[in-house]
Formats: C-alpha cells, structure tokens, sequence
C-alpha cells in the first residue's frame, strides 16, 4: 500500500480473531484509507486474512451503537450517558435489595476477549455484583479444554499449543487452523507454517467429519463420526500400551497416574472403536505408531474435540497421548507459552500450586456444577424461567449474542423478554441486546488502546505487544472499562455518579496490596503515570516474567517500553517450561484425574450406543467468526455462507437438490437452509455454520438481515451438554431433514 501525502500510519493489533495480526492502518483526514498486514509485525510478520480489512467496516457501520439506547414502551431511544445510567440506577438496585445477588445474571461474550478494557474490568464486576449466576460464551466453545487442562496441570490457561515451527507431525482433530489461524493457539499465517513442515519432510493428518480447508491441504484425512474422538484417542492410548510405546520421556519424574491410565483405557482397543469412530481398527493402530515413532510430533484438537458430550475427556485424552508419546512440552511436540503478563502459571511459587477448583456451588434448577466461577450457558433459561429463591430477574450483558450463539436461542429470547430489568454493554442493537432496556455501547476498536491479555498464554511464540488507539475517541464517549466502574458503582451502592478515578485507584490498590503487601505504595508509585486498563497492564508486564521488576532489573519489559516498539518485541520460541509452570498440589502433570476416569468410564458402557442417520456440525468460514461480522460488506459480499452442506449419498437418500430449501428438524424446533451438495460430507453428517438467523425484530443489523441465513442453535437441543465442563454439545446433534417444497 502507498503511502500518500497527509497519510498516517498507525499499528493495531486485530481484534477479530485469536490470530492477533499486527495490522497497519492507514489514516488521513480522520477517516481509515486502508488497512494491510504489518509487515515488521514480530508476530505476524505482515499476514492478514480478509477479516483484518473488515476492521474499517466495523468503524464506519452505521449500525454500530455511538450513544447509549434506553427503552421507551416497546421502542429504543437514544439517550445521554447521565439518562441511560439514572435508568439503570433506578431499576437495578431494588432488585438487588429485593430478591440478592444471584437474581442478576451477568452474560459474557467471546468478543470480551478482545477488548482489554472489558477483559480487566469485567470480572470485577461479577466480583462487585457477587452472582453464582455467571454465564460465558467459554461453555459454549472452550471450556473443556480449559478444565482438562487445569486438573492435569494446575491452571485454567496452562494450555500446550503446538510448536509448529520444529514439529515434523502434527495429527489435528476438530480444527480448522487454515481458516481460523488457530483457536486455544495463537498462529498467525497457518498456511505458511504448514507449507514449510510439509516442505520439511512432516507430516499432517487430519480427522474430521468434514474434509475441511485443513484437511484438504493435508497429507491424510480420516472421517470421524461427531463426537466419537474421545474413542479414537482412548484407543490410541490403548494402543501405546499394547504395543509398549508409551514413552514419556524426560517428563517421566515428572508425571502421576501412568498405570491409571492403562487400565482406564483397556476397553478401547482399537477393534472396539471402529465402529463407533467409522475409522478402521488398522488406521487407529497406525496413526498411534505414527505418533511415538515421529521424535517432533504433536497432537491437537479444538471446537470439535470440545463441543461434544465427552469434551473434557476427549481434550484431555489429547495431553495423555502428547504425555506418553513424550512429546509434551518439547521443542516440536506440544509446549506451554510464557506469557509477558497476567498469565497464573507465572506467578506465586513456581512448580506447585493449589490446582484449580469446581463444583463450589451448582446451578439451581439442573444442579450443574459451577466450572471456572461460570455455570454452563444452557442454563441461562431455565433459571430465568423457574421461579422460586434465586431465580434471576435481571441480566447484564457484555459483547452477548446468546440468541444466535447458544443452543435453542428461541427460548433463551424468549427467557430474556420475562426479565425485570436487562443492561447490555454491546456496540450493536442484535438479536440479544434487543431484548435489553438500556444498552451502553463501547467505542471502535480504533479508538481504545489495546493489549491481549489471553492470547500470549496460547501464541505459537512468545512475544509482547501493545496497540494504542488509532483515532481520537469521540467527544463524552467513555471507555467500556469506565461504563463499568459505573456499573460498580450502581451494584456496590455508591450510585451512578461515583467517583469513577476514585474508584478505581480504590481497586488497583486493594489488589496491589494483597500481592505486594510492604511494597505496595512502592509498586503503585512506580506505575502512577497510568490508569485504567494501562495501569493494570504496566503492573501486571513488569512483575512477570520478563519485567523490570519495578526497577530491580533495568533491562526488563515496562508498558512504556513495549509501547516504543509497536511492531512488537520478541522474546523467543517456546522453551520447555515443565515443572515450572505447574501449579497442580502434586507438583506433578496428573495424568489420571479421577474425575476423567470416571468419565472414561461413561465412555466405555457409551462404546455401543448406534450413530443416528443424521447429525449436524458447524462450521467455520473465513470471513466470519462473531454474528455481527457478517453486517459487515468487505465480510457479507460474495457467495452465501449460510447453505447446510449435505454429501451426495445423503441427498440421494433424503430427496435434497443442491440450490433447492430443506427443513431441517432438531429435537427442540427446525429451520429451513438452502442445501448445497459436498463431497467434503462424510455420509450422515451436514453442516451449517452457526451465527446467523438475523431476521429476527427488533434487531438493527441491516446488511445482516438482507441475507439472515438460518440459526443452526435453533435446532440445537440445550439438554445436551459435557457433564463435566458443562460445555454444549454443538456437534453431532440428531437431525432429520427434507426438502422443502
Ligand atoms: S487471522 Fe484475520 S481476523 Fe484473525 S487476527 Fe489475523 S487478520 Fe485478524
């Protein structure tokens, strides 16, 4: 791109996906003139996908919320800041006084985590409102991954990634890192990283019940039947043991419950899965093989390893085979990043820990354990719609979109209308917020710094980096972390019109004080320049890993530091961090939770359950990741994205044409979809993607509604879920389908 006179170069990092491209945007009269890829980006050394360009579009949609809506009878209106926060002042407390804490549901978002502000802030108001009602998008995504990983090494974000880079084989279940670029794995430019293991002589082998863009670029794919990966990694396990491979190395001091785990996975051989799997007993055996005989190997799996009714034993079998194929947290295998900042398996006592904790308190009506804090998203209506002690009467919800994104979103809508009261921090009126009485916007990305305090736990490579904003927030526009001292405020008793400064000087340094105890008016003197999320930030950079260490090591990382560098500073390729970075009670990796046991155990009497005729997954496009992507035109133009995707054996069988409409029926209600006719199927199994439905009233998301699509969540059944994580099942759900005339 041309730098033209009067131009400005500012550099972002990009908010849309787990990727966290570097992006250059090029500015001149205020307004956005391009975006590309930052070539200098230490990170992503100058990838894009074409959802980093969208970032303009985003700024510049006309739906986007720039002032806050209150509800007036049925109508939205738009009102000043003091009005929208006097409305939630009025209604908001007495529910509170009136029925508890747990009677405010709070509903979190995936786009939270890529907004620093909301990351920070938000769960300082959960803390502030004191709800076990706690609902996220993480259980309708990740969350399996996330306890799998936290029994076996103490912390919910000490989550090995692949080291694509060195790896010479690398076997992927349920992910599609060509189009998404990585999820629980931060992996810009996956393409390029994958040509060059090819390139080197490795290997990729995928296994999916679609021939995805992953998949197709790979060496060998293997269909699986949704859901039954558990049984195929439980019986490569078997198959380790049998064979005497099991292997684990330089971690084998280091590792708890190896014999457990043999005897947990005797029932699964492979002969015992193949059908259940669809995959031949042979190809179990060899796919084993392949992996302890590769000395760079590596096993990952995503949504499709966690959306399934055995997700955390399935994501946990996952670390057992990169465990005794010795291929953890090894150059080239599965290793642990080491984040800049905000990451738990940096901090306190290196090696030990108090392990993570669940089911501190369960959900009222189904009895789910609470997982993380949170309780599962499918249980969000049946507690707005059950009446007795508890029973919520008010949400606030931040960056949400549960209608479109959650399993049966009809009666969650439903639900959501019987509310007292509902705040929506959100920068669209959608599907969701529609049901809201006052929304609170954000501002545009460009607007607000940014710093990703996930991410970096998950990158291929470790690194720190820092965005400030692009343009000039408007005028009275506060910040969403702002909104939410506010909010703090209102819940706290100290009313709308707290002192927002005051109050966060009070929180910054009561938490100084808990971990720097002595040293705090030190530590808060050293970082006063900041405030806000960037005060935060530049405590959290130089007490980790790599920081000054508030002057005790000179050379170490500060905010103002890493914001001198935006193209990022690089501090080097994973290193092997295990015992280091447990912090399980043992000091141990535990390979055998008996929680996962007992799961495995569920498993094996589920070994001969028959696979209905038909049943659905999701999938993912590149040009969209959230519901409100697709408003977007750079995103929405060119073909439809929204046809179920159904094998040729399958619409032979079924009476389906490609191009004509088929109602397809879930246990919970049906949608119609246009059909479209892929080899890539395997047989009994259809795809759509999730996220849309936009025709729904109320909403104002004008380009989305042009082409609404159908909402696969409609024909989800929320009774469905992993018991342990409380995740959703959202692939492999029985469907019926037929055309429609
Ligand atoms: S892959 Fe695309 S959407 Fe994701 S961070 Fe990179 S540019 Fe943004």
């Amino acid at each position: 791109m041309t730098h033209r006179p009067g131009e400005t170069i500012a550099y972002r990092i990009c908010p849309f996906c787990e990727a966290c491209c570097g992006l250059e945007v090029h500015v001149a009269g205020g307004h956005v003139v391009g975006i590309r890829g930052h070539d200098a980006d230490v990170f992503s050394g100058g990838y894009i996908c074409p959802k980093g360009t969208a970032l303009k579009d985003l700024h510049e949609d006309p739906d986007r919320l720039r002032a806050p809506l209150v509800k007036r009878g049925d109508r939205f209106v738009e009102a000043s800041w003091e009005e929208a926060f006097a409305e939630i002042e009025r209604r908001l407390p007495p529910i509170l006084a009136g029925h508890g804490r747990d009677a405010v549901a709070m509903v979190v978002g995936n786009p939270v985590a890529h907004k620093v502000g909301l990351l920070l802030y938000g769960p300082r108001l959960g803390r502030a409102l004191g709800t076990r009602n706690f609902f996220s998008a993480s259980t309708l995504d990740q969350m399996p991954k996330q306890l799998s990983a936290g029994l076996m090494f103490g912390g919910w974000l000490t989550i090995p990634v692949p080291d694509i880079e060195r790896t010479d084989f690398m076997l992927i279940l349920g992910a599609n890192p060509m189009v998404s670029n990585g999820s629980l794995w931060t992996v810009p430019d996956f393409r390029g990283k994958a040509k060059a293991l090819r390139a080197r002589g490795g290997r990729i082998v995928v296994v999916d019940p679609r021939r995805t863009e992953t998949a197709a670029m790979a060496d060998e794919h293997l269909f699986i039947r949704p859901g039954a990966d558990v049984f195929l990694l439980a019986a490569m396990v078997n198959v380790l043991f049998a064979e005497n491979l099991a292997r684990p190395g330089r971690l084998t001091g280091h590792v708890a419950g190896i014999d457990a785990v043999r005897d947990a996975v005797a029932p699964f051989t492979p002969e015992a899965v193949s059908v259940r799997c669809g995959i031949p007993a042979g190809k179990v055996r060899s796919l084993a093989r392949a992996l302890a005989a590769t000395e760079r190997a590596v096993v990952y799996g995503r949504i499709g390893t966690c959306t399934q009714e055995y997700g955390t034993a399935a994501s946990w079998l996952i670390d057992v085979l990169n465990v005794l194929t010795g291929h953890l947290d090894e150059p080239g295998g599965a290793m642990f990043p080491k984040a800049p900042a905000f990451a738990a398996n940096t901090l306190g006592k290196p090696g030990i820990g108090k392990g993570i904790a669940t089911g501190r308190r369960a959900s009222r009506v189904s009895g789910a354990p609470e997982v993380f804090g949170e309780l599962p998203m499918v249980c969000l209506a049946e507690e707005i719609e059950t009446p007795g002690e508890g029973q919520v009467r008010a949400a606030i919800t931040i960056a949400a979109n549960p209608v479109l994104s959650a399993p049966n979103g009809p009666r969650i809508a439903a639900a959501l209308d019987r509310l007292d009261f509902m705040v929506s921090l959100d920068i669209y009126l959608n599907e969701t917020t529609r049901h809201a009485d006052v929304i609170l916007p954000g501002v545009s990305p460009l607007e607000e710094m940014h710093y990703d305090v996930a991410f970096p736990q998950l990158a291929f490579r470790n690194y720190a980096r820092v965005s400030d904003p692009v343009l000039p927030p408007p005028a009275g526009h506060p910040p969403e972390w702002q909104s939410i001292l506010r909010l703090i405020g209102i819940v706290d008793g100290k009313g709308a019109g707290v002192d927002v400064a005051a109050l966060d000087e009070a929180l910054v340094a009561e938490e100084v004080k808990r971990v720097a105890g002595p040293q705090a008016d030190a530590v808060l003197k050293a970082v006063s320049r900041w405030r806000g999320p960037e005060r935060l930030l530049d405590l959290a950079l130089r007490s980790g890993p790599y920081g000054d260490l508030f002057g005790l090591r000179p050379d170490g990382l500060t905010l103002a530091k890493v914001k001198a560098r935006p193209e990022g500073i690089d501090l080097g390729p994973l290193a092997p961090r295990i015992p280091e970075a447990l912090r399980t009670p043992s000091g141990k990796v535990e390979l055998a939770p008996p929680v996962l046991l007992a799961d495995l155990a569920r498993a094996a009497a589920d070994l001969a359950r028959p696979a209905p005729e038909l049943v659905i997954v999701g999938r993912r496009d590149v040009r969209s990741n959230n519901s409100w992507m697709h408003n977007l035109p750079v995103l929405a133009k060119g073909p439809f994205r929204c046809a179920v995707l159904v094998s040729p054996d399958d619409a032979r069988r079924l009476g389906l044409r490609d191009g004509a409409k088929a109602r397809i029926e879930g246990a919970r209600r049906a949608v119609v979809a246009e059909v479209e006719l892929s080899d890539a199927m395997m047989p009994g199994v259809v795809s759509l993607p999730h996220g849309w439905g936009h025709d729904l009233e109320g909403a104002r998301l004008a380009l989305a509604a042009e082409r609404p699509g159908a909402n696969l969540n409609a024909v989800l059944d929320d009774r469905l879920r992993d018991p342990l994580s409380g995740n959703a099942v959202l692939s492999g759900v029985p469907v019926t389908m037929r055309p429609v005339a």
